[in-house]
């Protein structure tokens, strides 16, 4: 569990200057997302900004993992909470120190809602914050008939067996930005899930995913994987098919023990076309023809 790896075999995050780009005046036409590191991404879809999964914590500092299990951060953010935009709402897949910290908790915003599974909902209702708990397939909306935000929590898997019963539930999260009845752009956030055949209900659900966000890192602890893998994510793809991949939860911990390389690789190998490595600090556009 506290096992390292050497530091200097990561990529440093690139450090930029504070400004996530605003989608002001956007017309309902910007699709973009920054990585900040783990799977903290901020999301611009129309007029609508959102954070994943907000880890803040700094090169040298414990992700508390609960149950006495801890691991120790390798990278910095490439943002602050002071540096992001204005927030509609916080994604949250569950609450493991790696997807919400003690940084977050401190300093972020208790205004928009968070929304999360209904066990970390109870717990960040306690620390003041907002919350707005979904169970696997309910939806919470945002925005008006004119434009819109929905996002459905879908099934994760953290772990099977005995260590499933040692994480907490985890959802993973279908984000659709409507301008009218129009989807402009629908992506889906993994969240820390195994693959399965309960991805495949995703798919059926939501069989034209344009932006799949995937949680990888193949993380190792207490001797079982509770992460996708390299092989896990090309499966994972083979399953949803989405038209673009962001792999994040790839470079950030020593409980990360499957290199993003490897999937790139892999996957690539496989056919699957679409995989957009984003550096921490770097704005990814995501619409569809634009370098997928
Ligand atoms: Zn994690």
């Amino acid at each position: 569990m506290t096992a390292e790896r050497d530091p200097s075999a990561t990529t440093d995050p690139v450090q930029v200057g504070g400004q996530v780009g605003l989608p002001g005046g956007s017309h309902g036409t910007t699709a973009a997302l920054t990585f900040v590191g783990t799977a903290t991404t901020v999301l611009e879809l129309g007029s609508f900004t959102i954070l994943t999964d907000p880890n803040f914590l700094h090169r040298g500092q414990r992700a508390y993992l609960g149950k006495g299990l801890w691991s120790r951060r390798l990278t910095d953010p490439a943002l602050e909470i002071e540096d992001l935009p204005k927030l509609d709402a916080v994604v949250l897949s569950h609450l493991h120190g790696d997807h919400f910290d003690r940084v977050a908790r401190r300093r972020l915003d208790r205004r928009p809602p968070v929304l999360t599974t209904p066990d970390a909902a109870r717990r960040l209702a306690d620390w003041g914050f907002d919350t707005q708990p979904l169970t696997d397939w309910q939806q919470h909306v945002l925005g008006d008939d004119g434009e819109s935000l929905t996002v459905t929590a879908v099934p994760g898997i953290h772990a099977r067996g005995m260590m499933g019963a040692l994480l907490p539930p985890v959802m993973g999260s279908v984000i659709e930005h409507r301008v009218g009845d129009q989807v402009r752009h629908r992506v889906y956030v993994s969240g820390d899930t195994l693959t399965g055949d309960h991805l495949d209900a995703v798919r059926r659900r939501f069989p034209d995913i344009d932006t799949a966000v995937v949680h990888l890192g193949g993380t190792r602890v207490l001797f079982h994987t509770v992460t996708m893998d390299a092989d896990q994510g090309v499966d994972f793809l083979g399953r949803i098919r989405p038209d673009q991949t962001i792999p994040v939860h790839h470079s950030d911990y020593g409980v990360f023990r499957s290199p993003l390389g490897d999937f790139v690789t892999k996957a690539r190998r496989a056919g699957h076309s679409g995989i957009r490595v984003v550096k921490p600090g770097e704005r990814a556009e995501l619409r569809p023809d634009t370098g997928a």
